[in-house]
């Protein structure tokens, strides 16, 4: 059976985005362990504070869900104070510390159900939605779901490609429904969709040398919207300086 129009449209855009960003490496983590804590700290922080928290986890000798349960929570809010939010956020991680001690901390153990169970476990532990738990699903336990996030939402609408639904589940099945059930291969995806974020498609999107332009439809009146405004602010400069005294 040939490829859906969708599934095309999909690969294209994977393609355009290696091309231009080249392999990610996510996630950036030396264990399993350290992407679940790095998936609870990053709600809501950006990834150089998450970094800062995660070091000093590291440098204190915390950095396991044994030391995590013992560890006072005061003292575990301190360590993860860049981060913000950092007393919920001490809470979360003893929430998953605990959860991972039901299994004798074995990580394999904990991880060794179909997705479907794996995520509802994951979704019943304080702190722990969707994003998150599909964070853990593929990057720590390296099983195939897609993560959808906001940077998802904001390419997907923009190239006009968001679902019916305005939902995490109907963004996620748009990948999930269109392409290979494959772990690297949605591993990859996402790493790339934030890059592309982060570099080109911002809140102000950088369109003129975006790689998907030509297959976006929000590019040209997001261009065209640009060239008005500096116009405008381009026209108003003379004036201001003609009213302002010599
Ligand atoms: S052309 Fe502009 S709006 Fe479209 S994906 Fe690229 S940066 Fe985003």
């Amino acid at each position: 059976m040939g490829r859906s129009p969708l599934e095309t449209r999909l690969r294209d855009i994977y393609r355009r985005l290696q091309t231009r960003y080249g392999p990610q490496h996510w996630w950036p983590a030396q264990t399993p362990f350290e992407v679940m804590v790095g998936a609870i700290l990053t709600q809501s922080a950006a990834w150089v504070n998450v970094e800062k928290a995660i070091k000093n986890l590291k440098s204190a000798g915390v950095l396991d869900p044994a030391a995590l349960r013992f560890l006072p929570h005061d003292a575990l809010a301190g360590l993860i104070h860049s981060c913000g939010y950092y007393n919920v956020k001490a809470t979360k991680l003893k929430a998953l510390a605990e959860w991972l001690g039901r299994y004798g901390d074995n990580l394999d153990a904990a991880f060794n159900r179909n997705i479907t169970q794996l995520r509802e476990e994951l979704l019943s532990i304080f702190g722990v939605g969707e994003e998150t738990a599909d964070s853990i699903i593929l990057y720590a336990a390296y099983k195939p779901i897609f993560v959808i996030d906001s940077y998802t939402r904001r390419i997907m609408s923009r190239l006009g490609l968001a679902p019916a639904k305005d939902s995490y589940t109907a963004y996620q099945r748009l990948f999930m429904d269109n392409l290979p059930t494959d772990a690297p291969l949605f591993n990859e995806y996402h790493a790339l969709l934030v890059a592309h974020a982060k570099n080109a498609c911002r809140t102000k999107p950088v369109c003129p040398s975006c790689c998907l332009k030509e297959i976006c439809i929000a590019a040209d009146s997001l261009l065209s919207f640009q060239t008005r405004k500096h116009g405008n602010e381009a026209d108003s400069r003379p004036l201001h300086s003609a009213s302002s005294p010599e």
